[in-house]
C-alpha cells in the first residue's frame, strides 16, 4: 500500500506559514494556537453552509475600540441564529483579550466566530449539530491602504443586488459574501479599487465589509436599508451627534451618490475612509473633502479616549 505521506512532496512548515498566514493567534477548542495551526473540519456547516455569524473589532495603540457594541451584535446574532456557545460575554472578552497579548500587536484586527459546527452522528438536523467559537488577533488591516486614505478610493457601482433582508437578516453580521465578491470583481473590470452593490430596490447598499456615506449641503447620509449595521457607521452618527452635523440613514440613489459633495466609507478595517471618484467620474473636485477629513480625525482620537475604548494589559 502507498504511504499517502511517502507520495507527496515534503512541505517546510515554515514556508508554508509564512507564505497563507498573517502572524497572530488564534483560540480554539479550548487552545490558543500559532494561526497556521487554528484549523476546523471541512465538514463544519460554518464552512459548508455559511452557517456562521461573526465579528471584527480592533485594537489600536494597545486598546480595543467600542469592545462591547462589537460583542453586542455578536450575541444578538448568535441568538437569531439559535447557536448556544459554551462561553459567556466575560469570558469572550478576556479570550479576545489573550489573543491579543500573546500576539503581541499593538494592533490588530480581532475577529470572533461561531460557527453551527457538525453533529457528533452527521444528522442533518442543525439542532443537533455542536457550535463551534473561533477567535484570532492578527495584524491590523484597512479596506484603503495609505496612498488610497490619501488621495480616496476609486470606487465602482455593479449590478449585483444585495442578499435581501429577507432571506438573510443584515443585522446578523455573516459570510454570505458572493454578492460583494461578485461586486469587487465587476468593479475590477472597470478599473475601479473597490465596489458598491445595490439593495432590493436599485438604491445604493453596501460593499465588502463597508457602509458608505454621502455628505451633500453638509448633511451627511447612509443607505437605511439592507445593510449591515456598521459599528464605524453608528460612531459616525455619534460624532455627527457630538459636533453638531445632521446625519441620517435613508434611500440612496445612484445619481444622489454621484452628486454628491463628500463620500466615504466606514469600516473597522480603516475606520472612515474617502472616495474621490465613482465610476467613470470625480466626486466634487475630486479632492478629500473637509467633513471627511474631519470625521476622520475625529474617529482616531477617539481611540484614546476611555469612554470609546479600553485598554489592554501586555505584561
Ligand atoms: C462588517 C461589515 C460592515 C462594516 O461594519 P463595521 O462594524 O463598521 O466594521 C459593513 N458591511 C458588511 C457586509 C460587513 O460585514
Amino acid at each position: 500500500m502507498t504511504q499517502l505521506s511517502s507520495a507527496l512532496p515534503a512541505i517546510d512548515a515554515h514556508y508554508v506559514d509564512r507564505r497563507s498566514y498573517p502572524h497572530g493567534i488564534a483560540f480554539m477548542d479550548g487552545q490558543y494556537l500559532p494561526m497556521s495551526e487554528a484549523k476546523i473540519s471541512v465538514l463544519d456547516w460554518g464552512f459548508l453552509h455559511s452557517d456562521a455569524t461573526y465579528d471584527t473589532v480592533h485594537v489600536w495603540n494597545g486598546r480595543f475600540f467600542r469592545l462591547d457594541l462589537h460583542l453586542d451584535r455578536f450575541f444578538g446574532g448568535i441568538e437569531r441564529l439559535r447557536m448556544k456557545l459554551p462561553y459567556d460575554r466575560e469570558k469572550i472578552a478576556s479570550i479576545l483579550e489573550d489573543c491579543v497579548v500573546l500576539s503581541g500587536h499593538k494592533s490588530a484586527y480581532v475577529e470572533m466566530i461561531c460557527t453551527r459546527g457538525s453533529s457528533p452522528t452527521f444528522s442533518r438536523d442543525p439542532r443537533q449539530a455542536e457550535n463551534r467559537f473561533i477567535a484570532f488577533a492578527v495584524p491590523f488591516g484597512s479596506v484603503a491602504n495609505k496612498e488610497q486614505q490619501e488621495r480616496g478610493l476609486h470606487v465602482a457601482i455593479s449590478e449585483t443586488v444585495r442578499i435581501p433582508p429577507k432571506s438573510i437578516d443584515p443585522a446578523i453580521k455573516n459570510y454570505h459574501w458572493l454578492d460583494l465578491v461578485m461586486g469587487l470583481f465587476d468593479a475590477y473590470d472597470t478599473g475601479a479599487e473597490t465596489a458598491l452593490i445595490l439593495d432590493t430596490n436599485g438604491h445604493i447598499a453596501e460593499g465588502p465589509g463597508f457602509n458608505v456615506f454621502v455628505v451633500k449641503d453638509g448633511l451627511l447620509r447612509t443607505p437605511a436599508f439592507g445593510v449591515l449595521p456598521g459599528i464605524t457607521r453608528r460612531t459616525v452618527f455619534d460624532l455627527c451627534a457630538e459636533i453638531g452635523l445632521s446625519a441620517k440613514a435613508v434611500d440612496i440613489s445612484r445619481a444622489e451618490i454621484k452628486a454628491a459633495d463628500e463620500v466615504f466609507i466606514t469600516s473597522t478595517a480603516g475606520g472612515i475612509m474617502p472616495v474621490t471618484r465613482i465610476d467613470d467620474g470625480a466626486i466634487s473636485n475630486g479632492r478629500v473633502g473637509p467633513i471627511t477629513r474631519r470625521l476622520i480625525d475625529l474617529y482616531w482620537q477617539k481611540h484614546d479616549d476611555p469612554a470609546w475604548s479600553t485598554a489592554i494589559i501586555y505584561p
